[in-house]
């Protein structure tokens, strides 16, 4: 019921000013992939794809389920780029920053790329954005650390196995980046099934990164 009412919301909300959201990712949730799981479940669980599944993000975490409110602000912000919904969803994340982040020490916060070609048709690199808003105001550096080297068609559309086939060889560490013994936060604005986020972690942990987990503005 509240699914519902929470998506009739978001079809209705004035131009310019998202009202709050009211669904949150409640526990309890896979302690990886942080997906809602209905039934009571006691203590840390992993979900049944998560369990046989070698994944190199530790965790992701957000503070919003992506429905109403929340995935029209991200829609319109993305494809209608409406950059004046970026404090929004800044904030947004940072409910979720102060709710599973804020007392661990992270060394900077890594925007998910985008290809060149469609940085340019957008004008903006959204998971970028929202990080920058994010990480001045909690002190966080933001480093783009990481590049796509060849275009993917979007991932929507793909099933899982033709979504790994599709990132291999696509993302890469930028120039001079080095994410050595740092523990690094990835920033994006949903997280659905994980596969962009998790290629992204296997490029830094390889690299030798300490710890790679995701924060998002809202779960899938
Ligand atoms: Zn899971």
């Amino acid at each position: 019921m509240q699914l519902w009412i929470e998506a009739i919301r978001g079809f209705i909300f004035p131009v310019g000013r998202p009202p709050r959201p009211w669904l949150r990712l409640e526990p309890p949730f896979c302690a990886r992939c942080a997906d809602p799981f209905a039934r009571h479940a006691p203590g840390e669980f992993l979900c049944g794809n998560c369990a046989g599944r070698n994944w190199a993000l530790s965790r992701v975490r957000a503070a919003y389920r992506a429905v109403g409110t929340v995935r029209e602000t991200v829609l319109r912000f993305k494809y209608q780029r409406e950059y004046h919904l970026r404090p929004w969803l800044g904030r947004w994340m940072r409910d979720g920053f102060r709710q599973y982040y804020e007392k661990e020490t992270w060394d900077a916060l890594v925007p998910i790329p985008l290809h060149p070609a469609r940085r340019k048709e957008r004008g903006f690199n959204q998971s970028a954005e929202i990080a920058r808003w994010l990480g001045a105001r909690v002190g966080l550096k933001v480093e783009e650390g990481l590049i796509r080297v060849k275009p993917t068609p979007p991932q929507a559309r793909l099933r899982r196995t033709e979504r790994l086939r599709n990132l291999r060889g696509a993302l890469a560490l930028g120039p001079g980046f080095d994410p050595r013994g740092r523990r690094l936060l990835l920033c994006d604005d949903v997280f659905t099934t994980g596969a962009t986020a998790d290629a992204c972690a296997r490029v830094l942990k390889k690299a030798g990164a300490d710890e790679v987990a995701a924060l998002t503005v809202a779960r899938g």
